[in-house]
């Protein structure tokens, strides 16, 4: 492979957010007025300083996937001149998974309708819970009501493909109903749906409302029960549980995702954007102005690299096999030391494969680390 010009997946980091949400410790730039052209023209800056004479004959895309941050804030124009200025340096596979992450408060129907036909094929909506007290607890900017608007709009507009995010195991305090939360996500039927358990990150305000004493977090068996309570709830729905944090109805599991578990080489662009083409792992600098900056004098905004030696590669497949439903080819010594995990009921093994249950991705970590 000789190297990221190829790359059948691209990500592009949008770092802007109205506000930052409690829990979030993502490289992110908070503004009211997003500046839309001023970030578009750094962006393809980018790719034609790093992927030079990149033309739509040259560079054909499978995935593409506008994560954040928030992309959703460039809005309806904002998305459709950077898709039409990316159509001059590469081309969309005919059946191109094009992904947008959104806020429920940036989907209106037109701009769910510019985006569809600007080439967007899936929304990945950021709900995470329908409940106002937890909405505003975690600094969400939307409204319940607006999840539900949001997803009608762009389904009417044509986007088939949604994913919902949902965020489990708040503070008890928060006194949020999970199950009801469950139900109504599933009763939008969407074909994904990606769960995320709640971490305190340093540096946030839900780390800094911690310290104070001001907010306990949820104990290890409301993790482990919500996960388990969510995981019955979605495959009794008909979701396939494809990969630890993701379910999916047939067909729609996300390509994308896909190639990071898969070891495929990816390009990214964008403050914070991590890349791999085969070899090395790269990532951007996070800060917002000083990518800009960078990119604006012409130079690399390469924060640091990394060439994978055969022990990260080892790590990588024993933790992107246990990640997903597709289960770990594990060697005999593999197999000899998961015999417990089997007994305990956090695997299965099938043959050579290994595959870890609901109960087992539960302690993803640390069976991982036992096997590397
Ligand atoms: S919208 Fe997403 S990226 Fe932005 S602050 Fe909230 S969680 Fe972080």
């Amino acid at each position: 492979m000789a190297g990221h010009e190829f790359a059948r997946h691209l990500y592009i980091h949008v770092p802007f957010c109205a506000r930052r949400c409690s829990y979030c410790d993502f490289s992110i730039a908070v503004r009211r007025e997003v500046p839309v052209e001023g970030f578009t023209r750094a962006l393809l800056g980018e790719l034609d300083l790093r992927f030079p004479g990149s033309t739509p004959e040259r560079w054909t895309v499978d995935t593409l996937y506008l994560g954040g941050g928030t992309p959703s804030r460039l809005g309806a124009g904002g998305i459709a001149s950077l898709m039409e200025a990316l159509r001059r340096r590469l081309r969309l596979a005919d059946d191109a998974e094009v992904t947008i992450e959104a806020n429920p408060d940036d989907v209106s129907s037109g701009a769910a309708r510019v985006w569809r036909n600007a080439g967007i094929s899936r929304l990945s909506l950021g709900a995470q819970s329908f409940d106002p007290n937890a909405l505003a607890w975690m600094h969400r900017t939307h409204t319940s009501e607006q999840v539900v608007t949001a997803f009608d709009a762009a389904r009417r507009a044509g986007i088939e493909n949604i994913s919902i995010d949902l965020i489990f195991a708040l503070p008890p305090a928060i006194g949020r109903e999970w199950n009801d939360d469950l139900h109504r996500a599933i009763a939008l039927e969407p074909s994904h749906v990606s769960l995320y358990g709640l971490t305190v990150h340093e540096r946030t305000p839900l780390a800094r409302w911690r310290d104070r004493g001001d907010v306990a977090e949820a104990p290890d068996e409301t993790y482990a029960t919500e996960f388990l309570v969510a995981h019955a709830a979605l495959t009794s729905a008909g979701f396939d549980h494809y990969e630890v944090s993701s379910y999916a109805r047939q067909g729609a599991r996300s390509r994308h995702n896909a190639s990071y578990w898969s070891g495929r080489p990816w390009a990214g662009v964008g403050p914070a954007a991590h890349e791999f083409d085969g070899v090395r792992r790269r990532w951007n600098v996070g800060p917002y102005a000083q990518w800009l900056a960078l990119v604006g004098a012409g130079r690399d905004p390469v924060a640091g690299e990394e060439l994978l030696t055969e022990e990260n590669r080892d790590a990588e497949r024993v933790y992107l096999g246990l990640r997903t439903s597709s289960g770990l080819a594990a060697t005999a010594a593999e197999r000899s030391k998961a015999g417990r995990w089997v007994e305990e009921g956090w695997a299965s093994l099938d043959g050579d494969m290994l595959r870890l249950t609901p109960e087992g991705w539960l302690r993803l970590d640390t069976l991982a680390a036992a096997l590397t």
